[in-house]
């Protein structure tokens, strides 16, 4: 495993046990419903197969954990910037923000080059490396530059 993927998947990881703590916490603390235990458990569950995916080398874990990660980021920056989630204490702002950071983290390491390698996205015809999904599950990869399917 190269040190990008080793990289993104701690970040993830890090992540996924700070939103365990955090959804453990404010379901204790507020009361949360049925539907907010609802989400945090989606949300861990997800997190926790995307890792999984990362760890065997699935293609669909590298294509989720980018997009994954972007969406939440730009989430984050939507309720940050409209204020619809009042922020209660500055740790909890801190703890958004590394949160934030740590996604981005995982999204740039990712994306470099010896992520793609990792995940066999560099076409054996032509070298190029591609992202683009030939069938839903992400088993096989189509070449941009020579449309091979591989
Ligand atoms: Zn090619």
């Amino acid at each position: 495993m190269p040190p990008s993927v080793k990289v993104a998947t701690a970040a993830i990881g890090v992540c996924l046990a700070l939103a365990v703590v955090r959804g453990a916490v404010t379901s204790i603390e507020a009361g949360a419903g049925a539907a907010g235990i609802l989400n945090a458990g989606v949300g861990v569950a997800l997190g926790g197969l995307i890792m999984v995916g990362l760890f065997k080398r699935h293609r669909l874990a590298w294509q989720w954990g980018r997009l994954v990660g972007v969406l939440l980021v730009l989430e984050m920056a939507v309720l940050w910037a409209t204020g619809a989630v009042p922020s209660r204490s500055i740790g909890d702002v801190a703890l958004r923000g590394f949160n934030a950071g740590a996604l981005l983290l995982a999204v740039i390491a990712l994306s470099f080059p010896s992520a793609k390698r990792f995940f066999r996205l560099v076409c054996p015809q032509c070298g190029k490396i591609s992202g683009k999904a030939a069938d839903f599950f992400f088993t096989r990869a189509t070449c941009k530059a020579c449309r091979l399917t591989f």
